[in-house]
């Protein structure tokens, strides 16, 4: 039974203490403004019993960046003393021994919630911050003042009032949005195929993958891929591994960018005899090739080989590339061929029920790779208006190309990654939280006492044991 408890007021929620809301979490302490951002009371809200890692863990494929890039995240003098612990932590000395290898990301995973809980302790004991873990963000209702978020807590209901939200639940894979933009491009999957999230099978082994590829083995029919990321070919290795002994002979991998590859220099690209565009390809600030947009690591390595010698990684099992720009007639026939289609592409924001105070509905504007936000991750409605005060940036939203910071010109699709959350995507959010947070506060301090000590002493407060840090 849900029951309704009276409301809470705040200055600032972090719904999804993911990669991305951990990354603004560890920004804010680092760069000074955690007390600020706090000030008038932060909750963290995340539907996990042990928040910090998001899904990142649960992805079996090697990641694309070196162990060292996430030690970097965890890496500063404010964070020195609250990571001691770490020293003794198996997950720690996994990742610092192989710190300049591509990790499995399981081993990122416990590494970021090891950390993650010894900083939940530290800001719980410190700031004030309050962490409702276990808590699902199920509604937001926005009005001209800010926030209502409904969190559902073991059969409870509780509505916080927020002047700013920060909202990262990660994302989500639509078959519709596959199809859609399949058939943009005159493309069709026949109704007879199945589509599969990547997502989903990227975190299954190889016995998993079997299972769900059994039907797809005994029948006469082909298996497709359709993307071209980090993503796509970390399936395509994972399905040969998985189904190479089982009779898998081919896939075919729909994409419709060129396949890039990344390389931290012009240098290093035309060593390994790369061909790249000079003007198109390389970021103006580094000088890498395809900085933004190239496979690295692992999925580099297995994207090299299908494109010169058409197999996948390591195995017997062979691969067709196909563009959709120079293969149209190939791509529709590996299509109308298959049974099962596995949809690689991107990712669409998870979010809850998002509505007006009048009751009706909002939704987000979109951009190439994710939502039509301005730096700050704040987004627009469908009517072109801007939500003040939320802010998104993590999986399926994602930020936008700062110039000053560099991207390659052949890149224009959304930023990801959790060095990024970690420092400049969260940089500038953080920026205008504060900025909403300071507007409010002004006028507050001469109508009335500080939220924080309503908060604490005025306001019923709230699930016994959230406090402080359970898991
Ligand atoms: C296959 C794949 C591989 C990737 N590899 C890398 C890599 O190697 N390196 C890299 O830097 N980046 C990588 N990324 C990109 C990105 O860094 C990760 O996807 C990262 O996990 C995204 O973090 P997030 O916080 O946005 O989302 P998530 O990791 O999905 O976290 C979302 C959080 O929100 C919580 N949540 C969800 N719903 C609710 C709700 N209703 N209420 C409350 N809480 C909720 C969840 O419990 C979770 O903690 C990869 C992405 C993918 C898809």
């Amino acid at each position: 039974m849900f029951t309704e408890s009276m409301g809470i007021e705040c200055g600032c929620v972090v719904g999804g203490a993911g990669p991305a809301g951990m990354g603004l979490l560890f920004n804010a302490l680092k760069s000074g403004t955690l007390a600020a951002l706090a000030r008038d009371g932060l909750i963290i809200v995340d539907s996990s019993p042990t928040p910090g890692a998001g899904c990142l863990g649960d992805y079996r494929i090697t990641a694309n960046s070196v162990g060292d890039v996430f030690l970097d995240c965890l890496r500063h003098p404010a964070l020195r003393e609250i990571f001691e612990p770490l020293e003794g932590a198996l997950a720690y000395w996994r990742v610092r021994y192989q710190a300049q290898s591509a990790l499995p990301l399981p081993d990122i995973g416990q590494l970021l919630t090891e950390a993650s809980s010894l900083f939940f302790e530290h800001i719980v004991n410190h700031y004030g911050v309050k962490l409702w873990h276990s808590s699902t963000i199920t509604q937001v209702v926005a009005d001209s003042e800010g926030y209502e978020v409904w969190v559902e807590h073991e059969g409870h209901l509780h509505c916080i009032r927020s002047r700013t939200l920060v909202l990262n639940l990660g994302g989500r894979q639509d078959s519709q949005y596959l199809l859609d933009g399949l058939a943009d491009q005159g493309l069709y999957v026949p109704p007879s195929a199945s589509i599969h999230s990547a997502d989903r099978l990227l975190r299954m082994n190889s016995v998993q993958l079997r299972q769900q590829f059994a039907d797809a083995l005994a029948s006469d029919k082909g298996i497709t891929l359709v993307g071209g990321s980090h993503s796509a070919f970390s399936m395509l290795e994972n399905l040969a591994d998985a189904l190479e002994f089982a009779g898998l002979k081919t896939l075919n991998l729909v994409h419709r960018s060129p396949i890039r590859l990344f390389y931290e220099s012009a240098e290093e690209a035309r060593q390994s005899g790369y061909v790249f565009n000079p003007q198109q390809d390389v970021c103006p600030v580094t000088g890498r090739i395809n900085r933004s947009g190239g496979l690295r690591y692992r999925a580099r390595d297995v994207g090299r080989a299908a494109v010169e010698r058409g197999r996948v990684g390591n195995t017997g099992v062979s691969v067709r590339l196909l563009s959709t720009r120079e293969d149209r007639e190939a791509v529709q026939q590996a299509l109308a061929d298959s049974c099962m289609v596995v949809q690689c592409t991107g990712y669409q924001p998870r979010l809850p029920v998002l509505m007006r105070r009048d009751g009706s509905m909002i939704s987000l504007r979109e951009a190439k790779g994710g939502l039509d936000s301005d730096p700050g991750g704040c987004p627009i409605d469908e009517h072109g208006l801007r939500l003040h005060g939320l802010h998104l940036f993590g999986l399926g939203a994602g930020l936008g190309v700062d110039p000053s910071l560099g991207s390659e010109a052949s890149f224009d699709g959304r930023i990801y990654g959790v060095w990024q959350f970690h420092h400049d995507a969260s940089r500038a959010v953080i920026e205008a939280v504060l900025e909403r947070l300071r507007y409010k506060s002004r006028e507050i301090d001469v109508a009335a006492p500080n939220l924080v000590e309503r908060l604490e002493n005025g306001l019923p407060f709230l699930f016994p044991g959230f406090a402080g840090i359970k898991a």
